[in-house]
């Protein structure tokens, strides 16, 4: 099978399986080969690598990065796409795992492990009716993620890479600033793809930080504070934050606090900058009460709210308006913050006391990395994989 490169070869492939384009998955193909060159050389692919894509389709980048990569995994929701990967366009490589399913619901940690948990990088023509929903569960995800370079919307990569002062600039700009650095790689037209979308496109790469660039002590409060900021955006931030329904702050409280950071009481949120909001974060929360921490609350989510805000709403925060009523009743003020439960693989390492000798304390190996461990450890602390008593024995 020749590259799909050109239109008319993945003309021949739709025409040969009577494939219909499904509006509902957001297919739009790409049939320009010199699209795919400048996604695989801003994804910087190497023969070490593991590239997760998502969403292959035909198969039109998925053949070049198997030719590119150590390994390829390649997650496709729609059924039809299936037999003409395998059996057709990538039919051909060794190093290539087709899953079908829903990149959001497969349990992506399950397959990393598979290939020794090492760092992957992620590469995709995104479906746009769920890149912030696909792209913040990724960077969310504390898998081992080297970089994510992906298609998107012209408009929502511009929103990820800018700063301070621009109108683009919002929630979206600094969840994904905090976890990783983007980089604009290249712009590219409606008549890449067939069939064409009716909005712009752009290569964007985010490269995922060792530690976000800022800290705070409450990351969760940080989050709701952008959130409030953005959803109001053209209130002044003591309004914004002091009307918001997730936030139990006074008005007065805010100023004195934006005060102690040198803003003005008229200050906006969008001329904060990422470290500023992780500043606020803590000004504000030494003035809280961390009373229980519990799970993620269900059905917090606005569905009419943009993309990213309801992207951010899955942050950990509860109890708004329970807590307003509270305050303005003056009894005591009660904050509950809901900690996301960590993923099982970070879970601390319970090592049970050993009763064995010390030659023979370190017996087995990780299963999936291969990591020297004591026969105790039922989590290894390199790969963070569950042994379920499957280590193998070393002479
Ligand atoms: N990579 C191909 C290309 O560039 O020609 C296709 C890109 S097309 C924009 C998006 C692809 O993602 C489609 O093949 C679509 O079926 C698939 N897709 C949509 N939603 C998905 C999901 N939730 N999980 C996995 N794949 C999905």
């Amino acid at each position: 099978m020749a590259y799909l490169s050109d239109p008319k070869e993945t003309i021949a492939i739709l025409q040969k399986y009577h494939f219909n384009f499904q509006k509902k998955f957001g297919q739009n193909f790409l049939i320009d080969g010199h699209v795919v060159d400048k996604i695989i050389a801003a994804a910087e692919i190497t023969k070490d690598d593991v590239v997760l894509e998502i969403g292959p389709g035909i198969g039109t980048m998925t053949q070049r990065l198997c030719e590119e990569a150590g390994d390829v995994v390649a997650v496709e929701i729609d059924k039809n796409l299936i037999p003409i990967l395998k059996e057709d366009t990538c039919k051909n490589y060794g190093n290539l795992r087709i899953i079908q399913g829903d990149i959001l619901k497969l349990d992506i940690k399950e397959i990393l492990f598979e290939y020794g948990f090492r760092p992957v990088k992620v590469v995709a023509n995104l479906p746009y009716y769920i890149t912030t929903p696909i792209l913040m569960s990724l960077l969310e995800s504390r898998l081992p993620i080297e970089s994510i370079t992906v298609m998107v919307q012209k408009e929502v990569a511009e929103r990820m890479e800018t700063g301070p002062g621009s109108k683009d600039y919002g929630a979206l700009s600094l969840a994904v600033q905090y976890y990783a650095e983007p980089y604009l790689a290249a712009n590219v037209p409606a008549n890449c793809f067939m069939p064409r979308p009716n909005v712009g496109s752009a290569v964007i790469r985010l490269t995922l930080h060792d530690k976000p660039p800022v800290s705070t002590r409450d990351e969760s409060l940080m989050f709701a504070l952008i959130r409030a900021s953005f959803n109001q955006r053209r209130k002044t931030l003591v309004n914004g934050l002091g009307n918001a329904a997730e936030l139990f702050f006074t008005k007065e409280e805010i100023t004195e606090a934006l005060a102690d950071l040198g803003f003005s009481p008229t200050v906006r949120g969008e001329t904060l900058t990422l470290a500023d909001f992780a500043k606020l974060a803590d000004r504000l929360s030494s003035a809280q009460e961390i009373t229980s921490r519990g799970k993620y609350p269900a059905g917090v989510t606005d569905v009419n709210a943009p993309d990213e805000i309801r992207m951010l709403y899955a942050a950990p925060i509860m109890g708004g308006r329970r807590r307003r009523k509270e305050r303005m009743d003056d009894t005591p003020m009660m904050v509950v913050y809901a900690a996301p439960p960590l993923p099982k693989i970070f879970t601390p390492l319970q090592e049970a006391p050993s009763k064995k000798s010390k030659n023979s304390e370190y017996n087995v190996t990780c299963r999936f990395c291969g990591t020297k461990l004591s026969m105790s450890m039922t989590i290894c602390p390199a790969c963070g994989g569950e042994q379920n008593g499957g280590g193998t024995t070393v002479c």
